[in-house]
């Protein structure tokens, strides 16, 4: 039988966005992350995007799998398509839902009919397809209250769809609805989970690493774009810049003091991200920054990198204890991934004692010792460019 995605959309949150903008971008996603596996159409109706293969080739599975990584849908069912005719939907429903109906103990049948000249009306296909069900599948009770399953039964105008349980969405706002933005992307645990929340809310990612080599290798790059890839399935297309750091991180070992290492480091990043992020019309950056985790992350040493920021910076992360980020980092496929022991640029150069309560005017002094502004150009000029999904 021909299946098809009913797909609902995310509705709490059309508030700041028009309707149809929101459709529009959330089809328009859709397309993209489903057209490698095969042709589809897509179909709005009913507050309800129907995505239905156009070949047999399509690999309907791993479709079902992507529609459940896309931003802005609230939940979404895989549906059997059947005609117009009682006996076929009854033998259809049994056909479409087997596995699910004997593994369940109670059901319920929820009919749909907006159709208003099938000859049934909603009541009597609910009894008709419920009374075909019990004498199918002896197991099975009615329980109308809390169903293990409700088949669903929806006679449209052109088609009848017969769907079981929905299957929650990734929730959020479809990506791209809320602009673009650059996330900071280290190897760890932290920053994946925060572009992935990020592109949640609807932002298109860019993705900023800076390299240390030959303190870092080539494997922990590698190591970065696998976890750039991992967010892509949710965040769609990535454009992935590598900025080589080493000159500007040992620019500051030789010129500045040790206590500040990692806090001149973070604002030499944030004044190349800026840069990166304007040039591909990005208008926030986005870091995996939780408060207190390490020295560079008090209030004092966020105030300090935040001076040089001329965008807004998102932190997603700033009240999540570790365990939380570990939990979304093992949800989105990301943590053994960041597990893997690579150094990291950060871990190079790290101070023994930071200072955890940074003064702007020391810092900026600290800066002035040396001209940093030709190697910042520099930095720009060699990042290179790589487009991950
Ligand atoms: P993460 O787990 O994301 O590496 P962290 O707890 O190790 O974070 P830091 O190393 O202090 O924290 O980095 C804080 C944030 O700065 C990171 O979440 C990331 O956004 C950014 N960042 C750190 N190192 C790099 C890097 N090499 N390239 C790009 N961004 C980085
Ligand atoms: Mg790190």
């Amino acid at each position: 039988m021909k299946k098809v995605i009913l797909i609902k959309n995310g509705e709490l949150v059309l508030k700041g966005l028009n309707r149809s903008t929101f459709e529009d971008m959330l089809v328009k996603n859709l397309k993209r992350r489903l057209s490698p596996l095969g042709e589809f159409k897509f179909i709005k109706s009913q507050s309800t995007i129907i995505a239905e293969p156009l070949d047999g080739n399509v690999d309907f599975d791993e479709a079902v799998e992507r529609v459940g990584r896309v931003f802005g849908i609230v939940g979404f069912s895989v549906a059997g398509v059947s005609e117009k005719d009682i006996g076929k939907i009854k033998e259809d429903t049994l056909e479409v839902l087997a596995d699910e109906l004997r593994q369940a103990k109670t059901f319920k049948v929820n009919a749909k009919r907006s159709d208003k000249k099938f000859a049934l009306t909603s009541p009597e296909i609910c009894r008709e397809v419920g009374g075909f069900l019990l004498s199918k599948i002896p197991s099975l009770t009615v329980d109308v209250h809390n169903p293990d399953i409700i088949v669903t039964v929806e006679v449209r105008d052109k088609n009848v769809f017969i769907h079981g349980n929905q299957l929650k969405g990734a929730g959020g706002m479809p990506v791209g609805s809320s602009g673009r933005a650059a996330l900071l992307i280290s190897g760890g645990i932290d920053s994946p989970v925060a572009g992935y929340m990020m592109a949640k809310r609807g932002l298109t990612l860019d993705a900023i690493h800076f390299a240390a080599e030959p303190y870092t290798s080539k494997r922990a790059e590698m190591k970065v774009r696998q976890l750039a890839s991992i967010v892509a399935r949710y965040s769609g297309r990535i454009n992935f810049m590598v900025v080589p750091f080493t000159e500007i991180q040992e620019a500051i070992k030789d010129n500045c003091p040790e206590e500040l290492f990692t806090i001149i480091m973070r604002r030499m990043m944030m004044r190349i991200a800026l840069r990166l992020a304007e040039k591909d019309n990005c208008k926030a950056l986005i870091t995996g920054e939780s408060l207190g985790q390490v020295a560079s992350q008090t209030i004092g040493a966020l105030a300090c990198t935040d001076a040089v920021c001329t965008m807004p910076v998102f932190r997603p992360l700033i009240g999540m204890d570790k365990e939380e980020i570990v939990t979304i980092a093992r949800k989105i496929d990301t943590f053994e991934t960041s597990l893997l022991p690579f150094e990291d640029c950060c871990t190079v150069f790290t101070p023994k004692h930071p200072r955890t309560r940074p003064e702007l005017e020391y810092i900026e002094k600290a800066e002035a010792a040396f001209d940093f502004a030709p190697l910042i150009e520099k930095a720009i000029t060699d990042t290179r460019y790589q487009s991950v999904d």
